[in-house]
Protein backbone atom coordinates (compact mmCIF):
# COMPACT_ATOMS: atom_id res chain seq x y z
CA UNK A 1 0.00 0.00 0.00
CA UNK A 2 1.06 3.82 -0.40
CA UNK A 3 1.07 4.00 3.74
CA UNK A 4 3.83 1.15 3.17
CA UNK A 5 5.53 3.13 0.17
CA UNK A 6 5.57 6.15 3.17
CA UNK A 7 7.17 4.63 5.47
CA UNK A 8 10.06 2.83 3.36
CA UNK A 9 10.88 6.53 2.26
CA UNK A 10 10.84 7.61 6.05
CA UNK A 11 13.57 4.93 6.46
CA UNK A 12 15.15 6.05 3.45
CA UNK A 13 15.91 9.26 4.62
CA UNK A 14 16.50 8.77 8.37
CA UNK A 15 19.26 6.71 6.83
CA UNK A 16 20.72 9.09 4.56
CA UNK A 17 21.03 11.31 7.05
CA UNK A 18 22.55 8.74 9.49
CA UNK A 19 25.37 8.14 6.63
CA UNK A 20 25.59 11.65 5.80
CA UNK A 21 25.98 12.76 9.80
CA UNK A 22 28.40 9.46 10.14
CA UNK A 23 30.82 11.50 7.16
CA UNK A 24 30.03 14.66 8.86
CA UNK A 25 31.08 13.89 12.36
CA UNK A 26 34.50 15.18 13.18
CA UNK A 27 33.91 18.21 10.72
CA UNK A 28 30.84 19.18 12.78
CA UNK A 29 33.31 18.25 16.28
CA UNK A 30 35.68 20.52 15.37
CA UNK A 31 33.45 23.50 14.67
CA UNK A 32 31.71 22.79 18.39
CA UNK A 33 35.21 22.80 19.80
CA UNK A 34 35.54 26.40 18.58
CA UNK A 35 33.23 27.96 21.04
CA UNK A 36 31.31 24.73 22.85
CA UNK A 37 32.54 21.57 23.84
CA UNK A 38 32.99 19.67 20.88
CA UNK A 39 30.62 17.00 21.30
CA UNK A 40 28.13 18.15 18.24
CA UNK A 41 29.50 15.94 15.45
CA UNK A 42 29.78 12.59 17.79
CA UNK A 43 25.74 13.94 19.11
CA UNK A 44 24.44 14.32 15.95
CA UNK A 45 25.84 11.07 14.49
CA UNK A 46 24.41 8.95 17.71
CA UNK A 47 20.99 10.41 17.30
CA UNK A 48 20.58 9.69 13.39
CA UNK A 49 22.51 6.17 14.16
CA UNK A 50 19.27 5.67 16.78
CA UNK A 51 16.82 6.95 14.77
CA UNK A 52 17.67 5.25 11.11
CA UNK A 53 17.71 1.79 13.58
CA UNK A 54 14.26 2.48 15.39
CA UNK A 55 12.42 3.62 12.00
CA UNK A 56 13.76 -0.07 10.67
CA UNK A 57 12.53 -1.46 13.09
CA UNK A 58 9.02 -0.33 13.26
CA UNK A 59 8.72 0.19 9.96
CA UNK A 60 9.87 -3.66 9.31
CA UNK A 61 6.75 -4.32 11.95
CA UNK A 62 4.09 -2.82 9.61
CA UNK A 63 3.90 0.82 11.02
CA UNK A 64 2.85 3.25 9.09
CA UNK A 65 4.84 6.60 8.21
CA UNK A 66 3.68 8.29 11.37
CA UNK A 67 4.34 5.70 13.83
CA UNK A 68 8.12 5.24 12.19
CA UNK A 69 8.96 8.49 12.27
CA UNK A 70 7.62 8.63 15.92
CA UNK A 71 9.62 5.87 16.93
CA UNK A 72 13.24 7.54 15.24
CA UNK A 73 12.71 11.21 17.19
CA UNK A 74 11.90 9.20 20.80
CA UNK A 75 15.21 7.22 19.83
CA UNK A 76 17.06 10.09 18.70
CA UNK A 77 16.04 12.43 21.93
CA UNK A 78 17.07 9.45 23.81
CA UNK A 79 20.44 8.19 22.36
CA UNK A 80 22.03 11.65 21.35
CA UNK A 81 22.30 13.47 24.26
CA UNK A 82 23.23 17.37 24.56
CA UNK A 83 21.06 20.47 23.89
CA UNK A 84 21.02 19.35 20.42
CA UNK A 85 19.66 15.95 20.56
CA UNK A 86 16.63 17.29 22.66
CA UNK A 87 15.85 19.91 20.20
CA UNK A 88 15.80 17.20 17.33
CA UNK A 89 13.74 15.14 19.16
CA UNK A 90 11.09 17.01 19.78
CA UNK A 91 11.20 18.61 16.41
CA UNK A 92 11.13 14.96 14.88
CA UNK A 93 8.46 13.91 17.46
CA UNK A 94 6.63 17.24 16.50
CA UNK A 95 6.31 16.16 12.66
CA UNK A 96 5.34 12.79 13.70
CA UNK A 97 2.28 14.74 15.34
CA UNK A 98 1.65 15.93 12.02
CA UNK A 99 2.00 12.91 10.36
CA UNK A 100 -0.30 10.75 12.43
CA UNK A 101 -2.80 13.46 12.46
CA UNK A 102 -3.21 13.78 8.40
CA UNK A 103 -5.67 12.14 6.36
CA UNK A 104 -3.03 12.13 3.01
CA UNK A 105 0.39 12.54 2.90
CA UNK A 106 0.27 15.84 0.29
CA UNK A 107 2.92 18.79 -0.21
CA UNK A 108 1.04 20.49 1.95
CA UNK A 109 1.53 18.11 4.84
CA UNK A 110 5.25 18.46 4.82
CA UNK A 111 4.60 22.25 4.54
CA UNK A 112 2.85 21.32 8.16
CA UNK A 113 5.09 19.05 9.08
CA UNK A 114 8.37 21.62 8.83
CA UNK A 115 6.06 24.28 10.42
CA UNK A 116 5.54 21.92 13.39
CA UNK A 117 9.17 21.21 13.88
CA UNK A 118 10.42 24.65 13.90
CA UNK A 119 7.41 25.48 16.76
CA UNK A 120 8.65 22.33 18.75
CA UNK A 121 12.12 23.41 18.80
CA UNK A 122 11.68 27.01 19.74
CA UNK A 123 8.86 26.02 22.57
CA UNK A 124 11.17 23.97 23.94
CA UNK A 125 14.71 25.77 23.54
CA UNK A 126 13.05 29.28 23.53
CA UNK A 127 15.80 30.64 20.47
CA UNK A 128 14.84 33.43 18.26
CA UNK A 129 16.92 34.11 15.01
CA UNK A 130 19.87 35.86 16.04
CA UNK A 131 20.55 34.12 18.86
CA UNK A 132 23.46 31.72 16.54
CA UNK A 133 21.58 28.53 16.66
CA UNK A 134 20.18 26.04 14.51
CA UNK A 135 16.94 28.49 14.48
CA UNK A 136 18.45 30.61 12.81
CA UNK A 137 19.14 28.53 9.37
CA UNK A 138 15.67 26.52 10.00
CA UNK A 139 13.56 30.14 9.87
CA UNK A 140 14.61 30.83 6.28
CA UNK A 141 14.18 27.01 5.14
CA UNK A 142 10.30 27.26 6.42
CA UNK A 143 9.89 30.48 5.32
CA UNK A 144 11.76 29.44 1.70
CA UNK A 145 9.62 26.20 1.63
CA UNK A 146 6.11 27.49 2.62
CA UNK A 147 7.01 30.96 -0.03
CA UNK A 148 8.05 27.98 -2.86
CA UNK A 149 5.20 25.83 -2.12
CA UNK A 150 2.96 29.05 -2.72
CA UNK A 151 4.28 30.10 -5.87
CA UNK A 152 3.28 26.48 -7.27
CA UNK A 153 6.62 25.03 -6.81
CA UNK A 154 6.97 20.93 -6.70
CA UNK A 155 7.97 19.67 -3.26
CA UNK A 156 11.34 18.06 -4.96
CA UNK A 157 12.19 21.79 -5.59
CA UNK A 158 10.58 23.86 -3.25
CA UNK A 159 12.83 21.47 -0.36
CA UNK A 160 15.88 22.27 -2.74
CA UNK A 161 15.56 26.28 -2.70
CA UNK A 162 14.86 26.27 1.31
CA UNK A 163 17.61 24.04 2.13
CA UNK A 164 19.65 26.53 -0.28
CA UNK A 165 18.23 29.56 1.96
CA UNK A 166 19.61 27.23 4.82
CA UNK A 167 22.99 26.28 3.98
CA UNK A 168 23.41 30.42 3.20
CA UNK A 169 21.70 31.37 6.38
CA UNK A 170 24.11 28.94 8.49
CA UNK A 171 27.32 30.39 7.18
CA UNK A 172 25.90 33.71 7.56
CA UNK A 173 25.65 32.98 11.10
CA UNK A 174 29.48 33.52 11.54
CA UNK A 175 28.81 37.07 12.03
CA UNK A 176 26.69 36.36 14.87
CA UNK A 177 27.43 36.13 18.56
CA UNK A 178 25.72 33.43 20.97
CA UNK A 179 23.04 34.57 23.23
CA UNK A 180 22.09 30.94 24.36
CA UNK A 181 23.88 27.83 24.94
CA UNK A 182 27.15 26.45 25.69
CA UNK A 183 28.93 28.79 23.05
CA UNK A 184 27.42 31.61 25.01
CA UNK A 185 30.17 32.02 27.51
CA UNK A 186 32.89 32.04 24.90
CA UNK A 187 31.25 34.26 22.15
CA UNK A 188 33.92 36.09 20.89
CA UNK A 189 36.05 33.12 20.03
CA UNK A 190 32.70 32.19 18.01
CA UNK A 191 32.89 35.00 16.17
CA UNK A 192 33.86 34.88 12.34
CA UNK A 193 32.84 31.16 12.74
CA UNK A 194 29.51 29.80 12.10
CA UNK A 195 26.84 27.84 14.50
CA UNK A 196 27.70 24.18 14.51
CA UNK A 197 23.55 23.69 14.90
CA UNK A 198 22.93 25.83 12.28
CA UNK A 199 25.25 24.18 9.90
CA UNK A 200 23.91 20.48 10.98
CA UNK A 201 20.66 21.70 10.23
CA UNK A 202 20.91 23.14 6.64
CA UNK A 203 23.08 19.53 5.77
CA UNK A 204 20.11 17.62 7.19
CA UNK A 205 17.59 19.67 4.56
CA UNK A 206 19.85 19.35 1.95
CA UNK A 207 20.20 15.31 2.36
CA UNK A 208 16.70 14.77 2.85
CA UNK A 209 15.89 17.29 -0.60
CA UNK A 210 18.56 14.93 -2.59
CA UNK A 211 16.73 12.10 -0.96
CA UNK A 212 12.85 13.04 -2.21
CA UNK A 213 13.89 13.77 -5.93
CA UNK A 214 11.09 10.99 -7.14
P1 LIG B 1 25.57 20.94 23.70
O1 LIG B 1 25.60 22.43 23.47
O2 LIG B 1 24.66 20.54 24.82
O3 LIG B 1 26.94 20.36 23.79
P2 LIG B 1 25.43 20.23 20.89
O4 LIG B 1 26.87 20.58 20.85
O5 LIG B 1 25.05 18.94 20.30
O6 LIG B 1 24.87 20.31 22.38
O7 LIG B 1 24.58 21.33 20.12
C1 LIG B 1 24.98 22.67 20.09
C2 LIG B 1 24.01 23.41 19.19
O8 LIG B 1 22.72 23.42 19.77
C3 LIG B 1 24.37 24.87 19.00
O9 LIG B 1 25.30 25.02 17.94
C4 LIG B 1 23.03 25.50 18.66
O10 LIG B 1 22.76 25.44 17.27
C5 LIG B 1 22.05 24.58 19.34
N1 LIG B 1 21.41 25.20 20.50
C6 LIG B 1 21.92 25.39 21.73
N2 LIG B 1 20.99 25.95 22.54
C7 LIG B 1 19.89 26.12 21.78
C8 LIG B 1 18.56 26.63 22.02
N3 LIG B 1 18.20 27.09 23.23
N4 LIG B 1 17.67 26.62 21.00
C9 LIG B 1 18.03 26.15 19.77
N5 LIG B 1 19.24 25.65 19.50
C10 LIG B 1 20.15 25.63 20.48
MG1 LIG C 1 28.36 20.68 22.21
MG1 LIG D 1 27.66 18.88 25.17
Amino acid sequence: SSHTAASVLAVELFEAVDRMLTQAESALGDLDAIAGDGDHGIGMARGARAAAQAARRRAESGSGIGAVTLAAGEAWAEEAGGTSGALWGAAICAVSSTLLRSADLSSATAVQAVDAALAAMQSLGKAEPGDKTMVDSFVPFAVTLRQEMAAGKTLEHAWQAAAAAATSAAAATAELRPNLGRARPLAERSLGHPDPGAVSLAMIASTIGENIKK
